[in-house]
């Protein structure tokens, strides 16, 4: 059943223009339904973003797609992101890098996803509850930086963990201020350049450790 449903979901991403197959690939290694809740399995390959504890989500698989083809990971890259939530996309990053190395500030969360890299036997995620913001200054530099929370301007002190002709995908809050945009920074030396890639909806990026009874 959900063999069926996971392979329609992967046409349909085809179809919406994610033709990069090692991404296709790493998706398909992937068994959404580990990190959905028990309530939302039967749309674990609905091509929806889906709530998770702590008043988060886990990103809709199209995103998750467009985001870690724009990241254009290689297999000997070590790569930081920030906002673990249901551990989805760091396992699908997993299979494309050596290593990756993931942030998240709520604890269950954390928690949770760590239990599913064990089941999963992903071996090569190193996982840290702390403020992603601040990045993991211990393990810079890292070859790429994906932001899986919408900060309102650049967060230079992870644009400075950057490895030169590093690469960073992150949704920023719109110049306007009316929503969000995913946009792709890239480091050449000192210059950072920028481009805009799509329209998003993601959680904001909030500063600080949270609490255990916190929602957001
Ligand atoms: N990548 C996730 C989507 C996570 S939603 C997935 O595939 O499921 C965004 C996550 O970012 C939330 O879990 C939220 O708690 C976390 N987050 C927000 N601000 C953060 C910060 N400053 N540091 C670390 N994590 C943060």
């Amino acid at each position: 059943m959900d063999e069926a449903r996971k392979i329609r979901l992967l046409l349909e991403l085809r179809r919406q223009g994610i033709a990069d197959t090692a991404v296709l690939g790493a998706i398909e290694k992937v068994p959404r339904e580990a990190f959905v809740p028990e309530a939302f399995l039967d749309q674990a390959y609905e091509n929806i973003a889906l709530p998770i504890a702590s008043g988060q989500t886990i990103s809709q698989p199209y995103v998750v797609a467009s985001m870690t083809a724009a990241l254009e990971v290689g297999p000997r890259m070590k790569v930081l992101e920030i906002g673990t939530g249901s551990g989805y996309q760091a396992a699908v990053l997993a299979h494309l890098c050596r290593r990756l190395y993931t942030i998240e500030r709520h604890r269950d969360l954390s928690e949770e996803a760590t239990e599913k890299f064990k089941l999963l036997r992903l071996t090569n995620i190193v996982m840290q509850v702390a403020d992603g913001g601040r990045g993991w200054p211990e393990q810079a530099p890292f070859d790429r930086i994906i932001v899986t929370a919408c900060a309102d301007s650049r967060p230079e002190e992870l644009i400075g963990q950057l490895r030169d002709g590093g690469i960073m995908v992150l949704p920023l809050t719109a110049p306007d201020g009316r929503g969000q945009r995913l946009v792709r920074l890239r480091r050449d030396g000192d210059i950072i350049s920028q481009e805009d890639l799509m329209g998003v909806r993601f959680v904001p990026l909030v500063p600080g450790i949270a609490d255990s009874a916190a929602s957001t």
